[in-house]
């Protein structure tokens, strides 16, 4: 990614970037109104007077997206600020009817925390700074490929309550702007503040870029590419304005502040409007909203009472289920899927082969169907069943995998779906024997080169077993009853 700046130009500048996150929080209404938040509703079907900005309205602050912002803060490890004030931000764009965006300018909701994105070889933690962490509201949306020639607004997204979070600029490559976002999205899933979902919009990204010789101290000057929507694009934008920043103070040129927008179809920036000086926004305090006062006593059962975060859970999967760092890794890596493990690790009794189950079948099914764990037919309880089935050796594994086939396409008891298709092991020598016989019978050449003492055919034959039972076989036990008929082997 840095092969676009040149070798020497990387030598001599750093790179210095801070990044601007909004992330939409997960109320079911918006941040001062009752309206809904859900989001694909036809257009302008979700509004209000107050998300309307009629004259005259007023809002009312909704409390769970305050409760979900200090969450935020104190994932992030900010200091809360108990007294914080709502500011109007002005500017004139078609998707804010107001006029103003309501937002905290001086009074911030939290301020001075750090998120580590890794550690350095030794154990160091890399650290980035949090500026602050403040509540806003979101805008409306504009529309260019409904009306041909014309563009609409959607307002069904003005007022949608945010957190915007700030880091200091302490992030010195493409890659680990990256790495921080990675995390964050992972802790803000974990603390259910938001479902972080980029290709929604409900996670934005802003990425403020300088570079400076490597001998200086003060920061060069910025620019700041908005409104970044994938991950991608943000280590693309930041690595692209890296080198154009390079070329520029090697070419004796000033960098000129300036807002960029980039665009992924053609990979390129491009100049937005000015960027504003901050008064040109004209902030001041919203009369209609009281200053927002919280109780430490509150703000300590919040914290009291956060949803177990990624690592502590991690720590905990492999104390009480003795799982490798890798299965520990892919388990966490949502929510979902670490509650749907425990629901089965629960009901079974060997948490590693209700493990290897859910990242195998599981995740395999997820994939493969498109859906996700959050309607998946095969409820855990479920699972949890079919597999102390397998452990109890009523069902072989082979088996049990066509019952979980069965399962996703209709959901039913494992015991039923095995009772119904036959699928229960079979260990009864009679009924083995007259398998073995079938199979032999279907098989002539095989048993007559595996009769003249071509031993390593004995595997064949065990598979050919085990299709005609369609997987219910003990292939131990075939295996075992084969060797006898033709003599030795039996170890094999
Ligand atoms: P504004 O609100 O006008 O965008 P702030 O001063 O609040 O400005 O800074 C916003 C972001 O810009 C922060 O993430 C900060 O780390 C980053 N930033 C500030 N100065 C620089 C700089 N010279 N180079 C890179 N990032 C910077
Ligand atoms: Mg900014
Ligand atoms: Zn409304």
């Amino acid at each position: 990614m840095s092969a676009i700046v040149e070798a020497g130009s990387a030598d001599r500048y750093e790179l210095v970037v801070g990044l601007e996150v909004h992330v939409q929080l997960r109320t079911r209404t918006k941040a001062f109104c009752r309206c809904s938040t859900a989001f694909g509703a036809a257009p302008n079907t979700q509004v209000c007077p107050v998300c309307l900005g009629l004259p005259g309205a007023l809002p009312v602050l909704n409390e769970h997206a305050v409760r979900l912002a200090v969450r935020t803060a104190l994932v992030l490890g900010c200091t809360i600020n108990e007294l914080s004030t709502f500011a109007r931000k002005h500017y004139f764009y078609p998707d804010l009817p107001k006029g103003y965006q309501v937002t905290q300018y001086e009074r911030p909701l939290a301020t001075g925390g750090q998120l580590e994105i890794g550690v350095l070889e030794g154990g160091t933690p890399i650290m980035v700074g949090i500026q602050r962490v403040h509540m806003e509201e979101d805008a409306g949306k504009l529309v260019h490929d409904r009306y041909p020639g014309a563009t609409a607004v959607d307002l069904n997204r003005a007022g949608i309550p945010l957190v915007e979070i700030v880091t200091a600029p302490e992030l010195h490559a493409p890659e680990a702007a990256g790495a921080w976002l990675r995390v964050l999205r992972h802790l803000l899933v974990f603390a259910d503040v938001s479902d972080c979902s980029m290709e929604e919009g409900s996670l934005r990204v802003d990425a403020n870029v300088s570079v400076r010789p490597r001998s200086q101290v003060a920061l060069g000057t910025r620019t700041e590419v908005k409104n970044l929507n994938s991950f991608s694009a943000v280590e693309r934008a930041i690595a692209l304005e890296y080198a154009r920043q390079c070329a520029l103070f090697d070419a004796g040129a000033e960098v000129v502040s300036q807002t960029l927008l980039y665009d992924e179809g053609t990979d390129a920036l491009r100049p937005a409007r000015r960027k504003e000086a901050g008064e040109d926004y004209r902030y001041f305090p919203d009369p209609d909203l009281p200053p927002l006062s919280l109780d430490a006593v509150w703000i300590d059962a919040l914290r009291a009472n956060m949803p177990e975060m990624p690592r502590a859970r991690r720590a905990r999967f492999m104390r009480e289920y003795q799982l490798t760092d890798y299965a520990a890794d892919v388990l966490i890596s949502t929510p979902t899927i670490a509650d749907y493990y425990e629901g089965v690790a629960r009901h079974h009794a060997d948490p590693r082969a209700a493990a290897n189950w859910v990242m195998g079948e599981v995740l395999a099914a997820v994939k493969g169907t498109g859906t996700t764990l959050d309607d998946f037919p095969v409820r855990p309880s479920d699972l949890a069943e079919l597999l102390d089935l397998v452990r109890e050796g009523q069902v072989s594994n082979s088996a049990a995998k066509q019952v979980f086939q069965r399962m996703l396409e209709h959901p039913e008891r494992p015991r039923a779906i095995i009772a119904r298709e036959g699928l229960a092991r079979v260990a009864d020598p009679a009924r083995l024997h007259a398998l073995i016989d079938e199979a032999l019978a279907a098989h002539p050449a095989e048993a007559a080169r595996l009769a003249a003492g071509e031993t390593r055919l004995l595997g064949v034959l065990v598979g050919a077993v085990m299709q005609q039972s369609r997987g219910a076989a003990d292939p131990a036990a075939v295996r075992q009853l084969l060797a006898e008929r033709f003599g030795g082997g039996a170890g094999g």
